[in-house]
């Protein structure tokens, strides 16, 4: 049934709880005006709250934070009651590979209102797709495309990388970005590995060479792109550091970084990601189903047949996503605790962390990465900042999303449990906001997508 989300409709479901001021009139949702009344925020910056905090939406953006509703407000204004509520930032997610318009929607559902998208197959016209999603109507998180290169990397394990740019000099490397640029691209990531980690298997893929490697960055920065690179070895996360990236995509698997690096990451301003969840995804699908049908937050918006899939997979032997990542298993355990002890690393130092889920069930990997930073050694608090602010910081959009403050894009969730308390708090959405307009998880799930 065609289920179209409209004024009245919001009218309906906000009638039971709070005041709604009349629907009469109404305007088109983006340019309206939407309160959320007396809830607690908690800032993804600073992991500050303030209770009894009254929220003004217009335009699209937060006009003002107060404690009461301003006596000056249309009449057609919708009032969100945030009594015994908790709001904070969308979520941002820096890792995902899956641009099908279920998966982006569902994401959305999720709270994750922005995401750097890398398209293991490109959409066909990715940039204006990237347009589109900033609308708030757009039933799906701002996107941020990116471009891939890679030395090389095997087929079987990243699907879609025939398509990846593999320039093999520095004049093709600098060319390569060059008309990335001029086609409008903001930002290129690149493949810096030779999934010898992955695979258990010694030079499967070609590295870039380092001046090879140096060339895209320094030619990505003169054309002022931000570098995202995917590194899981120390020898290759060092070269990266050294040319000053913008952010990792994935954390420093084999060894324990020094206090060195991070005060080399600080200096350039550089993201850190763990991308714990892409280890356990990929790596260990026995431990993995359990994690997300031991809860039923999670399960909640799940189609019926993935859900039997990961029902199936729990009984399973050693049920594997790609054949080249036959042992993984065997390793990621120790994996995760070099990520863990990195990823502490750089929390000490100040530098900031960023979540990527890389793959898996739209927006549960996003959540699922969350609870993988809570239980190897973030507070609560850390982790939502990492959801939030450094997410933002990571693709460079800080000014505008990323924290609750007067002035930002409206792009907000509104939570039933304290996010501060436990972090998978965060799974109990009763409200995404993007850019002012306010969905229902279940009805962005289940509805057809609104034609307008
Ligand atoms: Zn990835």
């Amino acid at each position: 049934m065609k289920c179209q989300w409209s004024w009245a409709s919001l009218g309906m479901a906000l009638l039971g709880a709070c005041l709604v001021v009349g629907c009469a009139g109404a305007t088109a949702p983006e340019s309206g005006t939407l309160v959320i009344h007396l809830a607690t925020i908690v800032n993804g910056r600073s992991g500050s709250r303030v209770e009894n905090a009254t929220i003004v939406i217009e335009g699209g953006r937060i006009t003002s934070i107060g404690d009461e509703i301003p006596s000056s407000l249309p009449l057609n204004a919708q009032v969100i009651n945030g009594h015994g509520k908790w709001v904070v930032p969308g979520f941002i997610d820096v890792h995902v590979h899956d641009a099908s318009e279920l998966y982006l929607r569902t994401m959305l559902a999720w709270g994750v209102t922005s995401i750097h998208l890398m398209p293991n197959v490109p959409p066909e016209s990715p940039l204006a797709m990237e347009q589109a999603s900033q609308a708030a109507q757009a039933r799906s998180p701002r996107l941020q495309v990116t471009a891939m290169f890679t030395g090389e990397f095997p087929d079987n394990l990243l699907p879609g990388v025939s398509q990846f740019r593999k320039p093999k000099s520095e004049s093709e490397a600098r060319e390569a970005v060059r008309s990335l640029y001029t086609s409008g691209y903001q930002q290129i990531k690149i493949i810096q590995d030779d999934s010898r980690l992955w695979t258990g298997a010694d030079n499967l893929a070609l590295r870039f060479d380092k001046a090879v490697f140096d060339a895209l960055i320094a030619e990505a920065h003169a054309n002022k792109m931000r570098v995202y690179v995917h590194t899981t070895q120390r020898i290759d996360t060092k070269m990266a550091i050294e040319a000053g990236i913008e952010a990792f995509m994935h954390g420093t698997m084999d060894t324990q970084l020094e206090a060195d690096y991070w005060k080399q990451m600080l200096a350039a301003r550089t993201v850190w990601t763990p991308a714990y969840h892409a280890l356990y995804f990929y790596g260990d699908k026995k431990s993995y189903a359990p994690r997300v049908l031991g809860d039923p937050r999670l399960t909640a918006l799940l189609p019926e047949e993935q859900h039997e899939q990961l029902k199936t997979q729990t009984r399973s032997e050693a049920p594997i996503v790609f054949d080249a990542l036959q042992t993984l298993v065997d390793r990621t355990q120790a994996y995760a605790n070099n990520i863990a002890k990195n990823t502490q690393g750089a929390q000490a130092a100040g530098v900031p962390i960023a979540v990527g889920s890389d793959g898996g069930p739209a927006g549960v990997s996003t959540h699922l990465e969350m609870e993988l930073l809570q239980e190897n050694g973030l507070t609560a608090t850390e982790v939502l900042a990492a959801a939030t602010y450094g997410g933002a910081l990571a693709i460079g959009r800080q000014e505008e999303i990323g924290s609750v403050e007067t002035g930002k894009l409206a792009d907000l969730v509104v939570l039933n449990a304290d996010p501060g308390v436990d972090i998978r708090n965060c799974r109990e959405i009763e409200w995404v906001i993007k850019g002012g307009t306010a969905y229902k998880p279940r009805e962005l799930v289940f509805s057809e997508p609104s034609r307008n």
